[in-house]
């Protein structure tokens, strides 16, 4: 069992080194200096644990990475300027010109960017499958497939896997597992105990938590890690700045408050929509009427803030009208923040997969807001459309 309350005040910090600084400073600097050229020699050959130049060592990063391995559960970490550079960087290091990626349908927009896009310029095919089902992993696996990718759920039709199974057909393959664990943060969901070798956050999401950066997380074992680092973290280069690094320190203090507090508001107001005439569908791995239920109370602790629902409209005016009256929510893309946010499946354009999408579908993203304040919100904005 983690002890998370040691892991976000303590682990990693070497407060003696800082006179005593509570909070670990920021090592705003691009490199270091050396006594000697002997010194600057054995730090070359080492770089992972050496002091040499930022864009592949620095002490508050060091910090922040020591912190989120604890709280994945896995040997290390690192730390990106985005989730998608996590993402892409970690994908990329596993696969070759001719290999094959088994992936889950409806993933997050870019990753499915990555596979259908990019990867497909170097030889490497995805197949996507309905991952309600984990049968349909074990069909898609060929001779030549190196990793399965997962993302449970995903980020707007909520979709789960069960990732138990899923890593233990791989390991039977052979295949390597990674999952995007952005919707749960490490503390809802532990992928690694799981049998999942990486795991990968947006931490723009949850781990930040106030909606102030852009970063990226790969945690893994150290045989991974150490690979990544040498090739795709300095050869690509998409590392975090110090100062991301040192906000995110700053956000994981209150992510245990934060969780817990969003768990509780969530509830109220999924409770609240569930009940309303206006809403056929409230798409929450978290509520009972969740057709996946079951599988989401054994992989997940608590449920956390983003959900989506179907109205019971289908005027797309009428959809915009609803959207445009809220005041609490406001308007807007990601999530993870302090505030509630709210984001129509209107907005898309008709190049995107549309495995259970449809006009009527709306995210919302439940911050640090009162319940009260946001069910009061959500009934003035169905008062306009009824
Ligand atoms: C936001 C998000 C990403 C991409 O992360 P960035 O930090 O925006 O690059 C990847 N996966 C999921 C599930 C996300 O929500």
């Amino acid at each position: 069992m983690k002890d998370i309350s040691y892991i976000i005040n303590h682990l990693g910090e070497e407060r003696e080194k800082y006179s005593n600084a509570i909070t670990p400073p920021l090592f705003q600097t691009s490199n270091f200096a050396f006594r000697d050229v002997e010194e600057l020699k054995k730090a070359i050959a080492d770089e992972k644990n050496s002091l040499v130049y930022s864009r592949g060592n620095n002490p508050t990063v060091e910090i922040l990475c020591k912190k989120i391995a604890a709280l994945e559960e896995t040997e290390e970490a690192l730390a990106f300027a985005s989730g998608m550079a996590a993402i892409s960087a970690a994908i990329i290091s596993f696969v070759n010109n001719g290999d094959h990626i088994v992936c889950v349908r409806n993933n997050y927009s870019w990753t499915n960017m990555l596979m259908t896009r990019f990867l497909t310029r170097f030889g490497v095919e995805t197949t996507f499958v309905d991952g309600r089902d984990t049968e349909n992993f074990k069909k898609a696996i060929r001779k030549n497939t190196r990793i399965i990718y997962l993302e449970s759920p995903n980020s707007l039709t909520f979709e789960l896997q069960d990732i138990e199974a899923v890593a233990a057909i791989a390991k039977d393959a052979g295949i390597t597992t990674l999952i995007d664990n952005s919707y749960s943060s490490p503390l809802t969901q532990s992928p690694a105990a799981m049998g999942i070798d990486i795991i990968l956050h947006s931490a723009s999401k949850y781990l930040g938590g106030h909606s102030d950066i852009v970063a990226g997380m790969i945690c893994g074992s150290s045989e991974n890690i150490l690979r990544i680092f040498k090739n795709e973290y300095m050869g690509l280069g998409g590392i975090i700045s110090p100062f991301n690094a040192w906000l995110m320190l700053r956000g994981l203090r209150t992510l245990q408050a934060r969780i817990d507090r969003i768990a509780i508001t969530t509830t109220k107001v999924v409770e609240y929509l569930e009940n309303h005439p206006m809403v056929t569908d409230v798409l929450h791995p978290l509520s009972k009427r969740h057709p996946q239920y079951s599988l989401a109370v054994k992989q997940m602790l608590k449920p956390t803030g983003l959900f989506s629902i179907r109205l019971a409209v289908t005027d797309k005016r009428k959809i915009e009208l609803f959207v445009n009256s809220l005041r609490q929510f406001i308007i807007g893309v990601s999530w993870g923040g302090h505030e509630s946010l709210v984001f129509p499946a209107l907005s898309f354009d008709d190049q995107r997969t549309k495995d259970g999408y449809s006009n009527n579908l709306i995210r919302f993203y439940v911050g640090l807001d009162e319940p009260d304040s946001l069910i009061r919100d959500l009934d003035q904005a169905f008062s306009r459309i009824t």
